[in-house]
């Protein structure tokens, strides 16, 4: 039911901050001598679409064809898993990803049972923040594209969505799920929550 090391999903909706409090627990582990390895799923799956010159950049991956994101999501998996042999009993693989994507076709899994069987994840974890304070994080960062995600009204929608999504994907392996508050400006302290929970696991 397990990898060798600990499986860590990061999820959470555009815009939260999982890449920031994931960038603050790789700080934190390297000075507890833990080791980590980061992954980010959109960028596996990105990198076979630039392959195929389907895609430019990361926020267009969301409009392709459902069926192609589903290609693209199941070699971004077996890669992810692949590429991470090198990993020992006590080390981390933390996998920066989505547990529901807000597509062209409709709200999808981004943790679906074909995902789940190759990651068999030993955690998912859910970064929260307060609706209006993503957009917020949202419009600040003009390096990414997510006006697609409706404002504090359809970022709140998501969330709800996403949390369900994220409890269905937790039941095929058994993984814990732990909310984490991503709160203004403390990115560490979330990023410390989470690291705890982790070494529990
Ligand atoms: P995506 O799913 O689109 O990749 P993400 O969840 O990885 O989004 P980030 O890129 O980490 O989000 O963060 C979005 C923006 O919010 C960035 O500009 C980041 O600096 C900012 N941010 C993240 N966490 C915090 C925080 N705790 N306080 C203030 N700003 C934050
Ligand atoms: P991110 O940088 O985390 O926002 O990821 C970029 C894009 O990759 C997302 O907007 C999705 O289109 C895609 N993506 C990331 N993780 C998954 C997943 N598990 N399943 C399907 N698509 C994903
Ligand atoms: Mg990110």
């Amino acid at each position: 039911m397990r990898n060798k090391f600990r499986v860590v999903i990061i999820t959470g909706v555009p815009g939260v901050g999982k890449t920031t409090v994931i960038s603050k627990l790789a700080e934190i582990a390297v000075g507890k001598g833990i080791k980590l390895k980061v992954v980010n799923f959109g960028t596996a799956m990105l990198n076979y679409a630039i392959k195929e010159g389907i895609v430019e950049d990361r926020d267009e991956l969301r409009k392709l064809p459902l069926r192609k994101q589903l290609e693209l999501q199941s070699l971004a998996a077996r890669s992810i898993i692949n590429d991470a042999d090198d990993l020992g009993e006590n080390d981390y693989l933390i996998i920066d990803t989505h547990a529901l994507v807000k597509t062209v076709a409709g709200y999808w899994p981004g943790l679906p049972r074909h995902v789940i069987d190759e990651l068999k994840p030993d955690m998912i974890a859910i970064i929260e923040a307060d609706p209006e304070v993503i957009v917020k994080r949202q419009e600040r960062d003009t390096a990414r594209y997510r006006k697609d995600m409706g404002g504090a009204s359809g970022v709140a929608k998501l969330m709800e969505y996403a949390r369900a999504a994220s409890f269905a994907s937790a039941t095929y392996y058994a993984s814990t799920v732990a909310i984490i508050e991503n709160e203004e400006g403390k990115a560490e302290e979330a990023a410390q929550k989470l690291l705890g929970l982790m070494l529990n696991l």
